[in-house]
Order: structure tokens, then C-alpha cells, then sequence
């Protein structure tokens, strides 16, 4: 069994994968060719938003947000410590300070009812994760962001594809950011992210700075990077978008199909999904007691599980000089906790009948 199956999903789409794949070796646009519009007019229509800005990876989506908004030096951003840490890294790398704001026990998410009292004059941004596919309370924090003056970037690097309130992830803030890590919702096989946007400047700004901050050929108006996805990343994105939809229904229905099987399982908590909007689950997690134990049996019985994440960030050593390590007991309660199962759309049925009555059974030896 995978933790994440892209080999049946790579059989299902190889002749299109194929062909799209050597289109473009045939043009050899490699940088900037054809699929690089087509994919981002593409994405932009299935979120809403207005612009797609295709970039090289998750992380590198984010930093440019960050870059874009043209902050000041060691100006605020507040976030969540229960996440990748190319949350925080991008925001420190930016030259910014990261505010560290717990998340709510049942969702992972950020907690927007804790976000006000963290907010200082130094405050200009928000950054939300969608932490497991799960858009976090975003009409709160776009409603404390408006009354505050201050940028939201959603980190939307889990959540390609869900729907908040009949809204797309990615198209509800000042800024969303996704990643397509070959494991994420929608992956290439390699590196790649989008950043999107409705905003025409900041849209002009990102796309300026993901070429090394040029307005025209060898004008640098800004500081920039090298944050171009391949031609060839998109083309396999493209490839992935025909059944993209179909992955969606079958991530729902397998997430409501573990719902049910792991409704008894004593000592086990689901992560909470909000009735107003749904997950990808691009992770599928649940809270148990004793994980280190159950993990173990669940390895030996041939699952495949993994934890996201071991340590909030305000515990890892690279940001300690930017939070307490006391702070945030909710994410360190989470951190011992947290299991992610296998999840991708091609789960057969009986697997996921394997994983849930060997994660009963791992319980019961680990102890309840
Ligand atoms: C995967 C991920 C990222 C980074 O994306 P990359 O494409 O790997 O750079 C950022 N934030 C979160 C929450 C992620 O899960």
C-alpha cells in the first residue's frame, strides 16, 4: 500500500501525460513556452481568481506574496506555528518578522478569535494555512485584515481545489499561494506552485519578480528571484487537470467513507470539517493518544502513516528567536498527536478497510 498512490494515478492519465510531455520537447520552449498560459488561464477559471502566476515551487509562491506587498524590514506577519515550515521560513526570508498565533484544537487551523490581540503597528500581514484541505475561518480574518489595513495570504499549499462558502481556495484573500508538489492535491512531477490574485498591480509585481524583478529584458526594476515553473511542470499539471474533478469527488468520498469507519474507534479524534466548506484532504489526520506506539503497529501490519507535523514551529530550533517555546499549547498538544493515513483518489476500498482495522487493533496494543 502508498501513503500517497501516484503510479495507479500515472496509469490512468499516461497517454495524455505522454503526449503532453513530448509536445514540448518537440516546440523546446522550455522556459515560458505556450503551457505555461494555458495552464495558468486554466487555473485561474477553475478558482475565479482573476490572475495565475505559475512560480517554481510552494515556497518560492509564498515568498513572492511576501516580496510583492513591498513591507519594510522587520514589519509583522502573523501565522500559525502548525505548519510546513515554509510558512515561517518564507516569512524571515522576506526580511519579516513571523507572529506566532495558536490553531483551534478541532480543525489544526489557525485561530482567527486570538489573531486582534496579536496585532501591533508593525502588523501588515495575515497568513492563514489551509492546514489538511481545509480553508481556515476566512471571512474572520478578512474581516479583522479590512479593519486593520493589512494583507492576507492564504497558504494554500494543502488545499488546491476545496470550497469555502461555494468559493475556490486560492481566490479568497489578497494573495493565495499553492504548491504542486508531486504529493499535494494537484502535483507535478517535480516542483512547482501558483500564486493568484485580483489585484492587477500585485499581480504585475509577482509576475516581475519571479523573472529577477524586471518590467522589460534586463531591466530590473525590483529585487526578483528565478521563480519560473518549467514548461514541462506545467504540461504535466495540464495533463493532471482532465481528471482533476473526478479526483475531487473521490477525495470526498473516501474522507466521509474514513469519517464513518473511524467514528467508534475509542481513543481516536477526527480533525473537524466546518459545515461551510470542505477538505481535499491532503492530509488524511487523525488525533490518537500513544502515537508513537500505534504508528509503530501500524508500520508492522504494512500501512504506511506519517505525522504532520512532529513539532510546531515555535519549537524547531531556526525560529527560536522569534517565539517562546511556551507559547501556542494547543499546537503542541496537536504535534503529539497527529497521524496522517493513506489518502489519494485511487484508494481502493478494501485498503482503506486494511488501514481502519489496523489502526483499531494498533490502539488496542498501544494501549487505548
Ligand atoms: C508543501 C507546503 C508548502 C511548500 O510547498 P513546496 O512546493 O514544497 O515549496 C508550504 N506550505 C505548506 C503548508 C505546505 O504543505
Amino acid at each position: 500500500m502508498q501513503f500517497t498512490d501516484l503510479k495507479a494515478q500515472y496509469a490512468a492519465l499516461k497517454p495524455s501525460i505522454d503526449a503532453r510531455i513530448q509536445r514540448v520537447l518537440d516546440h523546446g520552449q522550455y522556459i515560458m513556452g505556450p503551457e505555461v498560459q494555458e495552464l495558468e488561464a486554466k487555473l485561474s477559471a477553475f478558482t475565479g481568481s482573476r490572475h495565475c502566476i505559475t512560480v517554481a515551487s510552494g515556497t518560492e509562491a509564498l515568498l513572492i506574496a511576501l516580496m510583492a506587498l513591498d513591507l519594510k524590514r522587520g514589519d509583522e506577519v502573523i501565522t500559525t506555528p502548525f505548519t510546513f515550515a515554509a510558512t515561517a521560513e518564507t516569512i524571515l526570508l522576506a526580511g519579516l518578522e513571523p507572529v506566532f498565533v495558536d490553531v483551534e484544537p478541532d480543525t489544526c487551523n489557525i485561530d482567527a478569535k486570538l489573531i486582534e490581540a496579536e496585532i501591533t503597528p508593525r502588523t501588515r500581514a495575515i497568513m492563514p494555512v489551509s492546514l489538511y484541505g481545509q480553508v481556515a475561518d476566512m471571512d474572520e480574518i478578512n474581516a479583522i485584515a479590512a479593519k486593520h489595513g493589512l494583507a492576507v495570504i492564504e497558504d494554500a499549499a494543502q488545499s488546491f481545489g476545496a470550497l469555502y462558502q461555494g468559493r475556490r481556495s486560492c481566490a479568497l484573500s489578497t494573495f493565495g499561494a499553492t504548491s504542486f508538489f508531486p504529493s499535494k492535491p494537484l502535483g507535478c512531477y517535480g516542483d512547482g506552485g501558483a500564486l493568484f490574485t485580483d489585484d492587477d498591480c500585485l499581480a504585475q509585481a509577482a509576475r516581475e519578480i519571479r523573472v529577477h524583478g524586471q518590467s522589460a529584458r534586463y531591466t530590473h526594476t525590483r529585487l526578483g528571484v528565478g521563480g519560473r515553473m518549467d514548461t514541462l511542470q506545467c504540461a504535466v499539471v495540464l495533463a493532471k487537470l482532465e481528471r482533476f474533478e473526478w479526483e475531487l469527488r473521490r477525495r470526498a468520498e473516501i474522507g466521509a467513507r474514513y469519517q464513518r469507519l473511524l467514528a467508534d474507534v475509542p481513543g481516536l479524534t477526527q480533525v473537524t470539517v466546518r459545515p461551510d466548506r470542505n477538505s481535499v484532504y491532503a492530509q488524511l489526520t487523525v488525533m490518537v493518544e500513544h502515537r508513537a506506539a500505534g504508528q509503530a503497529a501500524l508500520t508492522a501490519a504494512g500501512v504506511p502513516t506519517a505525522v504532520h507535523y512532529p513539532k510546531p514551529l515555535n519549537l524547531q530550533p531556526a525560529y527560536a528567536a522569534h517565539c517562546c517555546p511556551e507559547c501556542c499549547e494547543v499546537s503542541r498538544g496537536l504535534a503529539e498527536r497527529v497521524l496522517s493515513l493513506p489518502m489519494s483518489a485511487d484508494l481502493t476500498a478494501s485498503d482503506q478497510d486494511t488501514v481502519v482495522a489496523a489502526l483499531r487493533s494498533a490502539i488496542v496494543q498501544a494501549g487505548g
